[in-house]
């Protein structure tokens, strides 16, 4: 099962903290969580302006139960496939939520998929901006997912607006 994914996160150039995340899944399900382990007093100028009003009004919870919660929201279906958007660091969070790199999930991949890579290999123009909701962890993880659907479309030689 697909699984498209976006992360907002405090970076300080040494060490990633997880703010929020979303993830939208291959038959409809989504889920977003907003860590309650993320003092937002850290938060820089750019994360306050940002990240911080997108966040939206949902109950914090911490990553022990952004954990459980999202181990068995991937448990559905058959074994995941990660996607991500220029994802590097959104991958290394997911990494982390579940400890050090040998404790993840047995069966889970070890690579994370990204929209932008294959749309670079498949020589395709750019994405179509997305409309709404820059920097919610959810909308970008929705955007993600309409972008792997527009270069499928493209891939396909289909027009995919
Ligand atoms: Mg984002």
């Amino acid at each position: 099962m697909r699984y498209w994914f976006d992360t907002e996160f405090h970076d300080d150039g040494r060490h990633l903290a997880l703010i929020s995340i979303g993830v939208v899944a291959e038959d409809g399900r989504e889920y977003y969580a907003v860590s309650s382990d993320y003092d937002p007093d850290r938060a820089t100028d750019w994360l306050v302006r940002n990240v911080l009003p997108q966040l939206g009004d949902v109950e914090k919870k911490s990553r022990q139960l952004i954990r459980q919660e999202l181990q068995a929201f991937f448990a559905e279906g058959a074994r995941p496939e990660f996607w991500a958007d220029c994802g590097e660091y959104d991958w290394i969070i997911l990494r982390q939520l579940f400890g050090t790199l040998t404790d993840w999930p047995e069966g889970w991949p070890f690579l994370a998929m990204d929209v932008e890579q294959w749309r670079i290999q498949s020589g395709a123009p750019p994405f179509p901006p997305q409309q709404t909701g820059h920097h919610n962890a959810l909308a970008d993880a929705r955007h993600t997912r309409g972008c792997w659907q527009w270069l499928a479309a493209w891939a396909k030689g289909e027009s995919p607006c």
